[in-house]
């Protein structure tokens, strides 16, 4: 299991919606990276704070957005720490 892999399946890990086997891998990740852990957390609270004023479920192209959010936000934490020659 990989980051990718981390976001790739995060709105379903949210909505617990996931696979016991695969839950049981991102936990294990989330276990061993802190970037992840960073990204579930961050992730949560948002949701939380959107449940709360609003008490549907998560709308697909919220969680679409979120998704590429979220992969954008991998993205540039990656090149970011690759220093530029
Ligand atoms: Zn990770």
């Amino acid at each position: 299991m990989k980051c990718k892999d981390i976001v790739k399946e995060l709105a379903d890990y949210l909505d617990e919606a996931l696979d016991p086997c695969l839950r049981t891998s991102i936990e294990q990740h989330l276990g061993q990276c802190k970037d992840c852990r960073v990204v579930v957390d961050t992730t949560k609270q948002t949701i939380e704070i959107f449940c709360n004023s609003e008490p549907a479920p998560l709308p697909p192209t919220t969680r679409q957005r979120l998704h590429d959010a979220l992969v954008k936000r991998l993205r540039r934490s990656r090149t970011g720490s690759t220093p530029q020659a």
